[in-house]
């Protein structure tokens, strides 16, 4: 078996000091493969945004183990975990956009971080990325004159540009119509299987659950389970 490219063992989670301390994630454990593709569902308040923000290196692990490309994410320095993040795309339920730049500066921008695309026509190739997600032609448009599926195709550019290994998406669809939100978790999973990366994509959405390799499914900071029995519960 090949070793998981995110491996968490008995993590907890606690927000808040002192008296306030409160526990949101009670031993979640959970691997997730190279090119899977895993949806996590569960009712609001459940902790789904806080996992997802530990597994991407936005937040420091505090208790249990989390590893991730096959390195310790707890007690990693803040160097360590910007390092990390490189490696990563992310989507939010908002597009997250610069609205003062253009969807191809949006791009753009995510392939500056890395030294390996310093030589290359930057300008190039965000207007490529932008064709296959269907906006050659809005490459020079600001995000207020975009619909919201245009913008959250936008966003689905500028993470995957850079072949990240891994993508999280919170509640990508959230803010969709029927269609656009299903137009854009296709795009996803065509992109992402092109390129052999990962997908952990949090959503209510019963509509796109069919996109899914495995379900997983949170309850109260517990993933109560993991695998094909979860779309049982969400039905
Ligand atoms: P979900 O994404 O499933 O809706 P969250 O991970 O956002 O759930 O929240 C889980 C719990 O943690 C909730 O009770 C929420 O109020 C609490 N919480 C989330 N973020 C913070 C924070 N920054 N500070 C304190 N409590 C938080
Ligand atoms: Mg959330």
């Amino acid at each position: 078996m090949m070793q998981p490219i995110i491996s968490v063992q008995n993590l907890n989670h606690y927000f808040g000091q002192g008296q306030l301390r409160k526990q949101v994630l009670f031993d979640v454990s959970l691997n997730i493969h190279a090119g899977e593709i895993v949806i996590m569902t569960g009712p609001s308040g459940s902790g789904k945004t806080t996992l997802l923000t530990l597994l991407g290196g936005l937040r420091s692990a505090q208790e249990g183990s989390l590893t991730i490309l096959d390195q310790e994410i707890r007690g990693a320095t803040k160097q360590h975990l910007t390092q990390l993040r490189k490696n990563i795309g992310y989507i939010f339920q908002a597009h997250n956009l610069m609205t003062f730049l253009t969807a191809k500066q949006n791009v753009r921008m995510s392939l500056e971080l890395h030294a390996r695309y310093l030589n290359q026509d930057l300008d190039a190739m965000a207007v490529s990325m932008l064709e296959a997600v269907g906006l050659g032609h809005r490459a020079d448009y600001y995000p207020d004159g975009l619909s919201g599926g245009q913008k959250q195709r936008v966003a689905i550019a500028r993470a995957l540009i850079s072949h990240p290994k891994i993508v999280l998406a919170d509640e990508p669809t959230a803010a969709l119509d029927k269609q656009s939100g299903r137009d854009v978790v296709e795009l996803m999973q065509k992109l992402a299987k092109e390129q052999h990366c990962t997908i952990l994509l949090v959503t209510h959405d019963n509509r796109i659950l069919d996109i899914a390799d495995r379900i997983v499914y949170m309850e109260d900071g517990r993933l109560v389970s993991d695998g094909k029995s979860a779309i049982a519960a969400v039905k």
